[in-house]
């Protein structure tokens, strides 16, 4: 059972980056010996964001146990080495649906179920099945939302008694806020801080430590302002200031701010001290290594930060993994529908095509895949991606004219990528694709073998479709190889070309498992050939 509680609320507004920042506090009490584990609370209705689209919710992370959830997730798991699962994510709809499953059950029967005390038990007894199943030293809790947000409030109501029932030497809380600059003023202003502080303390919530998110490191003296308004120690008071190189310099910014100091104090644990050099190397890696790969990533959702996170983060990693920074460049789909690729992605040393759903931009994707298997350009093809592979390939080298995936031409001559069996009779959109980690075999002396080491994986996955079994006989005599396979249900998990530089694609979401500090081998070995494909073409 995990003693120590520490909860991270955010304030002022969104998008501060509250993920981030237990993430990295997450990061260094892991770097000071003591284990951790993470969850989040969603405070909307939705059960899980798998049905939201990415302009609603960026992307969905999937953890092993297949459940689909909130990218902060994802941030978590590159940071930490905590294993997260389906009870790492609460939402309301969730909690919601126990509740009222629970009183149709008749187990309230004779009282009014209200949201004090039922719904915030509920969530106070999820906070607590992590407590108790996990064998860390501490856990972290984020709160989404913002303080003030209607719907924040029985989950703050649920924080607030924990601690009343667990102990203030057990628990902390953490509260992130904005310290706007004013430009015509010339100054940061600490006022909006303090109403989201005076907030919290009406809902009974006393914050112990203050994260501040600002331009540029806040003086002494307006530490000093804050803590003296907000009612905490002036060194409780942090400057998080914005990071503009990479987000993995977070924690180490945190680091020297004292952060974790500071928590470890408060909670009585017992940290060692700790070798930070590790992580600061992969931030040196990120920022100057002199090596640079330019990666395309041909996608739907390209002038969103956060609708294909864990591809870049990973994309990223793949780099580390060669002592080389990459650039991403992000094009959009649909562009390729209208101009030729050779012109569009004449400069880049690798391609690849993300996971996606729906039929716009396939054929802006296809036309991507064709000129990197013509061209001899390093391509990685991932999920959607490996199947816009399978429907490029089957139509213009095996001369299966229509070819296509019966998500986007169900009447196609050829349906070379098709429904899974298990999806034809489902009728409910929500938890419902193939998800989570599932068993791979990989074919011996491919590609994929030698990026793993191993002949045996296991991956994460979500998708409805699959490749069509009865096309892989023509797929193989014009050169494309099954890689890959599900042992159960004989399912094609990976496809290469042979005889190309690296062509490989996936039907998994590598991506989910990729950190900085272990670099997923295919995005390690893509990047690799990118880079020997960008010294090839300067001789
Ligand atoms: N739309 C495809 C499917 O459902 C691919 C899904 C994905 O890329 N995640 O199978």
């Amino acid at each position: 059972m995990i003693e120590k509680t520490i909860f991270v609320t955010g304030g002022v507004c969104s998008s501060l980056g509250k993920g981030v920042a237990a993430a990295s506090l997450g990061c260094l009490l892991e770097s000071s010996g003591l284990r951790v584990t993470l969850q989040k609370i969603d405070p909307y209705l939705n059960v899980d964001p798998g049905t939201m689209n990415p302009y609603q919710h960026g992307e969905v992370y999937v953890t092993d146990d297949g459940a689909e959830t909130d990218l902060d997730l994802g941030y978590y798991e590159r940071f930490t080495s905590a294993p997260l699962s389906r009870d790492n994510s609460v939402t309301t709809g969730r909690v919601y649906q126990a509740v009222i499953e629970r009183e149709r059950h008749g187990e309230y029967l004779g009282q009014t179920v209200q949201v004090i005390p039922h719904i915030t038990n509920e969530i106070k007894s999820r906070i607590l099945t992590v407590a108790r199943n996990t064998d860390a030293d501490v856990q972290l809790c984020e709160i989404g939302g913002t303080v003030g947000d209607i719907e924040s409030v029985p989950f703050l109501e649920a924080i607030r008694q924990y601690g009343q029932e667990r102990g203030r030497e057990n628990v902390i809380y953490i509260h992130l806020t904005l310290i706007p600059y004013i430009g015509v003023a010339g100054e940061m202003k600490t006022k909006p801080t303090q109403h989201s502080v005076k907030e919290l303390r009406e809902i009974g919530i006393m914050p112990d430590i203050l994260l501040c998110r600002t331009r540029s490191p806040l003086p002494k003296d307006m530490k000093e302002k804050i803590a003296l308004f907000c009612n905490v120690a002036p060194r409780a008071v942090i400057s998080a200031v914005d990071i503009q190189s990479t987000i993995y310099e977070i924690p180490s910014w945190l680091r020297q701010e004292g952060l974790d100091r500071i928590v470890v104090e408060k909670l009585g644990l017992k940290a060692h001290e700790h070798d930070w050099s590790p992580w600061q190397k992969i931030v040196d890696t990120i920022k100057s290594a002199p090596r640079c790969a330019r990666i395309a990533v041909i996608g739907k959702y390209m002038e969103l930060q956060d609708a294909y996170r864990s591809l870049f983060e990973a994309i990223i990693h793949g780099g580390i993994g060669n002592d080389s920074r990459v650039e991403i460049v992000k094009f959009d789909a649909e562009d390729l529908e209208q101009r030729p690729a050779g012109e569009i992605l004449a400069d880049v040393d690798g391609i690849l095509v993300p996971g996606g759903f729906g039929m716009r931009g396939i054929e802006g994707k296809i036309q991507a895949i064709r000129y990197a298997r013509e061209n001899r350009i390093p391509f990685f093809g991932i999920c959607l991606g490996l199947q816009c592979c399978v429907i490029e390939f089957t139509r213009n080298a095996c001369g299966l004219a229509g070819a296509n995936s019966t998500e986007f031409d169900p009447k196609t001559s050829h349906p070379v990528v098709s429904l899974l069996a298990e999806q034809r009779d489902i009728v409910d959109m929500g938890g419902t694709l193939r998800l989570g980690a599932w068993p791979c075999t990989v074919k011996p002396s491919s590609r994929a073998q030698s990026a793993y080491g191993q002949d045996e994986i296991m991956e994460r996955h979500r998708h409805r479709y699959e490749v069509n079994n009865a096309y892989i006989e023509q797929m193989q005599e014009h050169g494309m190889i099954v890689s890959g396979i599900c042992p159960q249900g004989n399912l094609v998990e990976m496809v290469e070309i042979p005889d190309h530089p690296w062509f490989v694609a996936c039907q998994f979401h590598p991506e989910f498992k990729s950190r900085p500090r272990n670099p997923h081998p295919l995005f390690r070995d893509f990047v690799r050939a990118a880079l020997e494909y960008q010294t090839r073409k300067k001789k």
